[in-house]
This record gives C-alpha cells, structure tokens and sequence, in this order.
C-alpha cells in the first residue's frame, strides 16, 4: 500500500516534469560542482544529451540521497554504481531515439559542444541471436579521438561516448519492477572524471584455476596449429541468476553492451576472433538463486546447473554467468581456464569487503571483469606470469593504465584492451598473440557432429589422459582408430580433451 501510494506520487511527478519539457529549473536543487569537473554549460543541461530525445530531471546530484529531497521514491532500489560522485538524473524519448539511431546517425550535446554522432549497428549484434536489442558504434564526426558504443531497446539505453581519456556514461537505473508501462525510465548521465578509484585493494580473480594434469604443450600446439584457420566464431551462452534480473532494468540490455565491448577487443586485427551470443539464458535463473552455495562457490554453482550437456545442447562453446550477488571473498570473478575450460563467472554488483569497495559494479567495472574472465578462457594470464602471455601497464603523463588482464581491479584506469605487441605491450607482454593461437581449438569445443563411431576409447563413457595421448598419436601419424574409420580430426581430439576436462 506504502509503495504503491509512493509509485502514484513519483509517476505524477515524472508527468509533470515531462509535461513541463526541459526548459523547466527546479527550484531548491542545491548543486555543488566536483572541482575537478568542469562545466561548460550552464547546470542545467546534462553532461551529455540526445539532442532532441533527452529530458533533464535533477542536474548535479552528488549524493543519491539528494534524489530524495526531489520526490524520486525507493533510492535503495535505484543502481547508482558507489564511484560515482556526481551525475545528472535524466530520461530519454527512447522509441524516437531509436528509431533515429537506426537511420545511422545522431547528434550529442557534451559540456556544451555539440557533435554529430555516426554510428553503425554491430556485426557481432547482427550475428549474435535476435532479442530486439541493439548495438551500434562509431565516431565523433570532426573529433580524431571520439568514439561511441551504444546499446539500446525498446526502453532503456546504455552509452559510453570517450574523448581522449574521459568517457561519458549513460546507464538506466530503476529495477525491472519499476516498469510502468511507460518509456520514460530512469537513467544517469556522468563522466569518468567523476568518478573515484576503489577504496580498497581487490583482486579480480586468483588467476587461472588450473585443470587436473595437462597434455604436454607440444601436442597441444600441433592442436593450435591445425585449427588456426579456423574462422568459426565462438559461441557464448550468457545466464544470469534471479537477483540481477528483478535488479536490472533489462538485464539483457547490459549483458549485450558488455559482452559487444568483448567482441570489439576480440575482433581486432592481431587477435581475429568473432564472439556471437547463442542465448542470454534465464530460464536457469531461479535454480542458481534457490542454490545455497550461490555466493561461496558461484563458478562451481554456475557449472553445476549448466553442465557441459547443456552448453552442447546451446550449440555453445563457452558460457559466462552475469551475478547479482556480491560473492564471498575479495574476488570478483573466476574462469575455468584454457585448455578446455568452458564456464566463467563475473560479477556485476560492487564487492564489499572490509569495511571499503574494491569493485563498483559500474559499466565499465563490469565489462573489464568479463573480458578478463573471457581472456582466461583463451589463456591469456596477469602480469607476472611466463612467457608472452602477461598483462601489460604503463604511464600516460600522471595517469598509470593497466591492460584488461592485470589481476587487480584498477578503476577507470584499467582499459578493455588486451596487451599487444602491436598497441598496449610488446614482445613479452602480448596476451593478443596468445588468444590468436588459442582461438581456433576454442572454437572447436562445442561440435555439431553426430558422434564418432569408431572412437576405440570411450567403451566405458570415460576418457583418460592416456586414451587422450594415444588419439593424438593415432591423429598425428594419419593412423584411422580402427581398419575402416575415418581418420580422427583435430576437432575430435578438442572434443575429447573438453569432455576429460569436464569429467569430475
Ligand atoms: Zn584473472
């Protein structure tokens, strides 16, 4: 009763002030710029708008607690990542928005200048399965170091427009339940520059979780070597659980902007991989979040209610699980690793630990994770580890940047990029050269055969390292399994090695 009295209050309130357009100034709205922000507008006008589609609600909030001196009900609910400093309360004519962006182009209003926004929908959007989400990229017209990435749908939007190193974000942040009907949802509007570096030290994960023992590397690259020109994109099943679901806005919106920024990185030149996504996959999300050990063991949960069956029956190479919950621990994501690991998990919501934040759960705090954790999958390590293989940091004037892979959590300072020798790193530093040979035995895990049968070596449902070995000599030596066979394929071995893997 409480609520819904509270819900008719806010819904008047939004009438009103949508009624009223944008020229409307709120009287008693006490704004406080953060020093190092500078605006070149005047305080009314969001650090960035749609021109045209976009409403101002509250300008300069510093605390969320502000929100509620302007009548917005419920703050709790309201997903604010705790970095945040200072944003600006909007709402977008999003159905007009969209319907402008799928004509390619767009214009931006950002501290007062204005941009022309060119922008084309994803090729990994156009692959990926058909949800009636959308994402585009493109460039600031006139602007040599201005970008946009942007995921829309038929409610919400989610943005990040960078220049040079200050990236605008524009994020949605009522819970699912606060759907209305309407399109007017409520979204947030802030810069990188207001935003804080964690509070306190935490690692994204404890580094690869190596598998039981390995097949020794010379194989394994004669592995790589035959399946390298692979141009079969890699599958991706993406599940979330019950609590980011209700929490989220559309929690398929987010899971598609994040897992298009991993694409972007995976799609350059020196690394060539396509991601597609099979199934933003819910219909689990009960059964992880009824699991007693969803927040002590979340990878293992993951696995447990997405087995390796399941992801065949996906049609899917790897799977990462989206969580809601802060997890147990000072991590804030695991990955069964390269070779034949096919489950991930990160999380989306900041980590508490100690009485301070090592991790806000914000856009871009969510998409460093996942693409960290998807690196494992292909083998790229942190820093510090062997061979080529390492993440990468360096110094830009005052600022230190790190490489997707480095293991703690860096803020806004930690890029997407994987080290390179061609961009962020060099010979020793060059996580892109791994995930290049790696990607085409990945690629192969999941196989739409129709099972192969004259395997000599699973008469009991098991496979062992050894009946691994000896199908590798069988397959290197051109040997058929048995008189009459065919002969085994690099593929069939992948096969085999992600089912051994997999077997517990
Ligand atoms: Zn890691």
């Amino acid at each position: 009763m409480k609520a819904r009295t509270r819900t008719t209050i806010f819904t008047a309130l939004v009438v009103i002030l949508l009624l009223a357009g944008t020229s409307i100034v709120l009287t008693g709205c006490t704004s406080t710029p953060v020093s190092e922000s500078v605006r070149m507008d005047n305080e009314e006008r969001p650090v960035l708008e749609f021109e045209g589609f976009t409403q101002m609600m509250i300008s300069s909030v510093n605390t969320k607690s502000e929100l509620g001196a302007h009548g917005i009900p419920e703050l709790e609910e309201l997903t604010i990542p705790i970095s945040v400093k200072q944003f600006d309360l909007v709402t977008f004519n999003v159905t007009d928005l969209r319907n402008r962006i799928q004509k390619g182009s767009v214009s931006l209003r950002i501290k007062g200048n204005s941009y022309d926004a060119e922008l084309k929908r994803t090729e990994f959007d156009i692959r990926s399965v058909d949800n009636g989400i959308y994402s585009y990229r493109g460039t600031l017209k006139g602007v040599n170091d201005g970008r946009i990435a942007l995921t829309i749908s038929s409610r919400a939007v989610i943005a990040e427009v960078t220049i040079g190193d200050e990236s605008i974000w524009v994020k949605p942040v009522e819970p699912r339940k606060r759907m209305k009907g309407g399109e007017h949802r409520l979204h947030i509007v802030y810069s990188s520059k207001d935003t804080e570096l964690p509070t306190r030290h935490g690692k994204i994960d404890n580094g690869p979780v190596r598998l039981s023992s390995q097949t020794p590397t010379e194989e394994i690259r004669a592995l790589e070597v035959a399946t390298s020109g692979s141009t079969t994109p890699v599958e991706l099943l993406v599940a979330t659980d019950n609590k980011f679901y209700e929490d989220e806005d559309d929690w398929e919106l987010t899971a598609q902007g994040i897992i298009d920024e991993a694409n972007n990185q995976f799609n350059r030149d020196d690394i060539d991989l396509n991601l597609l996504v099979v199934d933003y996959d819910k219909s689990k999300r009960h059964n992880l979040s009824n699991d007693p050990d969803i927040k002590s063991k979340p990878l293992d949960t993951f696995k447990k209610h997405f087995p390796t069956s399941y992801l065949d029956s996906k049609s899917a190479d790897l799977a990462i699980y989206l969580g809601g919950y802060d997890a147990d621990g000072n991590t804030h994501g695991e990955t069964w690793p390269y070779l034949g690991g096919r489950h991930a998990w990160a999380q989306m919501v900041k980590d508490w630990y100690l009485g301070g934040w090592t991790y806000d759960g914000s856009p871009h705090g969510r998409r460093v994770t996942t693409i960290h954790e998807l690196g494992h999958f292909f083998y790229a390590d942190h820093e510090g580890s062997a061979g080529y293989r390492q993440a990468y940091d360096w110094w830009s004037g005052l600022n230190h940047y790190y490489t997707v892979m480095w293991s703690t959590n860096k803020g806004s300072n930690g890029k997407y990029e994987f080290s390179s020798d061609d961009y962020n790193g060099d010979s020793t530093h060059d996580n892109a050269r791994r995930i290049n040979e790696t990607k085409g035995v990945v690629a192969n895990y999941n196989i739409d055969d129709n099972g192969t049968p004259c395997n000599p070596w699973d008469d009991d449902g098991i496979i062992t390292a050894s009946e691994i070995m000896s199908a590798i000599t069988l397959w290197s030596a051109q040997t058929p399994p048995a008189p009459g066979c065919d002969l085994l394929t690099a593929s069939d071995i992948i096969s085999m090695i992600t089912t051994w893997s997999n077997q517990s």
